[in-house]
């Protein structure tokens, strides 16, 4: 929905982005010993069918933080 602005269940186009707070412990991804990840909710008010993605300035410290899955994480 993020890159093609449709939903991919219902095909609707009445599409919202939320950004999510680091409040919400549900989005509370970690992407640092202080920091956590900022997340979008991009809702089709269609269906009501949603994504979660991490916002692209958060990407990296996620990469750093967590590593490789084949790792042992923090
Ligand atoms: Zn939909």
């Amino acid at each position: 929905m993020k890159n093609t602005r449709r939903c991919p269940k219902c095909g609707g186009s009445d599409i919202i982005r939320g950004t999510t707070a680091v409040n919400g412990a549900y989005d509370k991804l970690q992407a640092g010993v202080f920091k956590a990840a900022r997340t979008d909710r991009w809702v089709c008010c269609g269906c009501g069918y949603c994504e979660l993605w991490v916002a692209q300035e958060s990407l990296e410290g996620l990469k750093e933080f967590w590593g490789s899955p084949e790792g042992d994480g923090p």
